[in-house]
């Protein structure tokens, strides 16, 4: 028998038991995954993706597949990390005309495999693993880039990002005031009733003073003003994540020392990087891994758009979570 054209490989299709694999659902992963073994765990990630091949991470380009006649796509995010032995890919449908109906607009899912033998281990959900390790990024970043003396936390949006932000994050500062502000004024004041912070009317009243801003809404257009921001805060733009999207004033991009989670990502897909023609400075990985200065006292932006790897490693430690196995690095 041949398997992908070598002939000295016979397939054990027996082997693969695909009867008994295991799904962690949302609530399982909600339980389980904590922020203090997911930052450490993306700090680790970032620094390795940033470090070329010595860092072990391989994560080819984001596949798609347009499914045109529903204006539907199917993505896949394959990625390894060799230093945490994960290996996964997630899948990523977005179909927007979901709206309204039962279906979510965006369904994630992740398959994990043993990084040892190739072995599908789990198929966990996707979007809620999304949501944590999106934040933990964030964390990592504000944990090099927040200003000393840090007090005020300023929240643009309410939705999902927002609520895991506010975990994340808090986990890395202890604030005097987070503010939260939102389109839907009633839905900011519902996420500051139910988690102890205080609703804005306005984004500029959210942000004065604010140390740490986090800007995780749906907008695609600048929904942050540069005067409104004072310097030496510390941004992570989270929404927009299209070229021509924008969450930020092209100002404030100018004026701030642009990190991101990949720099190819940032000057590629980001709108607020590439329709303000600002530079970026380097990728958190590379202040991680010590060959970037942080410079956490100037005006600083984390420009998140997600990777592969923040997916494997966030499924790998989900999986030993559950099943009580070492998460030890090899
Ligand atoms: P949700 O749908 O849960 O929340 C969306 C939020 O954005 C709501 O607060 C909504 O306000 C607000 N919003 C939507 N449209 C606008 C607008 N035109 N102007 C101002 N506010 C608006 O989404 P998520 O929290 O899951 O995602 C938020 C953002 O994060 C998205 O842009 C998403 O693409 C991005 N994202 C980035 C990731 C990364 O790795 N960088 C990973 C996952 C998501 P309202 O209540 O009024 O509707």
């Amino acid at each position: 028998m041949t398997y992908f054209g070598q002939p000295q490989i016979k397939v054990k299709f027996a082997a693969m038991a695909s009867d008994s694999i295991p799904y962690i659902g949302s609530q399982q992963i909600e339980d389980v995954l904590t922020y203090k073994d997911l930052i450490p765990a993306l700090e680790m990630a970032l620094a390795d993706f940033s470090s070329g091949p010595d860092g072990g991470v391989v994560q080819p380009l984001r596949s798609s597949v347009p499914v045109k006649n529903r204006d539907g796509v199917f993505l896949s995010m394959p990625g390894y990390s060799r230093n945490q032995n994960g290996l996964a890919c997630k899948v990523v449908t977005i179909f927007p005309r979901n709206e309204n109906t039962p279906h979510p607009v965006i369904q994630a899912t992740i398959i994990l495999s043993d990084a040892n033998n190739g072995s599908m281990k789990a198929v966990i959900e996707g979007n809620t693993v999304t949501a944590l390790r999106t934040a933990a990024a964030s964390a990592v970043a504000t944990k090099y880039l927040a200003p000393d003396g840090t007090k005020i936390l300023a929240i643009l949006g309410a939705g999902v990002q927002a609520k895991a932000h506010l975990d994340a994050l808090r986990y890395v500062h202890r604030y005097s005031e987070v503010r939260v502000w939102n389109r839907t004024h009633a839905r900011a004041e519902a996420f500051a009733a139910k988690y102890g912070c205080k609703a804005c009317k306005t984004a500029q009243e959210a942000v004065k003073d604010a140390d740490v801003i986090a800007t995780v809404t749906g907008t695609s257009t600048p929904i942050l003003q540069s005067e409104w921001v004072k310097d030496g805060a510390h941004i992570n733009c989270v929404g927009a994540p299209m070229p021509d999207q924008q969450e930020l004033d092209p100002v404030l991009v100018r004026r701030s020392v642009i990190y991101a989670d990949s720099r190819e990502s940032a000057v590629n897909e980001s709108g607020d990087v590439i329709i303000a023609k600002a530079e970026v400075f380097g990728e958190i990985g590379e202040v991680i891994a010590g060959k970037l200065k942080a410079r956490k006292n100037e005006t600083t932006i984390f420009k998140s758009l997600g990777m592969a790897i923040e997916d494997v490693v966030a499924a790998k430690l989900v999986f030993d979570k559950v099943h009580g196995t070492s998460t030890s690095l090899l």
